[in-house]
């Protein structure tokens, strides 16, 4: 016996979805045709841009000159006074000496300084006079020595200037310190003066 349930006649059964191959290919090609547009135009506005390439710091990086130092940090002060090594380039801070020279080596400064990451191509002189600068200093000419001088007495001159600093500021400090004190002692005359006793020490008998 037939039932008319079982029958498939009167069931949806089209619930898998059917894609209409036409209607998405005739998309695709849209789609590429602006894709291959919009790049054909951007290539008309803007030439490739030529870096210039990378070349060696011609600065000694500081890293050490905030070490020891006690500093409040608040979340609003501005980014070059946040905990951290700052970099005035890409106006970003970075949390470690490490991260930091990762930073300025890395790519995103070096394009924000105008150069790429390619190295320019030495030529034969070039290779040859560092051979030759390479050799004297080996052979230890004068001219080495004289530059180990030098970079002693820089050093030197360093180190000196670095502890004149220091000493200005103790300087300084204390005279800062000097100034408080002394206010606060008014204060405590004047406070004195009101209560009326000369002193505190002298109102005990
Ligand atoms: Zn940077």
């Amino acid at each position: 016996m037939a039932q008319p349930g079982n029958s498939g006649a009167g069931v949806d059964n089209t619930f898998r979805k059917k894609f209409n191959r036409e209607e998405y290919l005739e998309r695709a090609r849209e789609r590429e045709k602006q894709e291959e547009e919009s790049r054909s135009s951007n290539k008309a506005k803007e030439p490739p841009i030529q870096r210039k390439p990378l070349k060696h710091r011609d600065y000694e990086v500081d890293l050490s000159s905030r070490l020891g130092k006690t500093q409040v940090v608040t979340p609003i002060a501005p980014l070059n006074q946040q905990a951290g090594y700052f970099c005035s380039v890409c106006e970003c801070v970075v949390k470690d000496s490490a991260n930091y020279l990762d930073h300025i080596n890395g790519k995103k400064h070096q394009r924000a300084l105008g150069m790429s990451m390619r190295v320019e191509r030495a030529s034969l002189q070039q290779v040859q006079d560092r051979f030759e600068v390479l050799k004297k200093r080996k052979t230890g000419t004068s001219f080495s020595e004289q530059d180990l001088d030098e970079r002693i007495l820089k050093q030197q001159k360093e180190e000196e200037e670095r502890k004149r600093q220091r000493r200005e500021r103790k300087k300084e400090k204390k005279r800062e310190k000097v100034v408080e004190d002394t206010v606060e002692e008014d204060a405590d005359a004047e406070m004195s003066a009101l209560m009326g006793f000369g002193g505190f020490r002298t109102s005990k008998k």
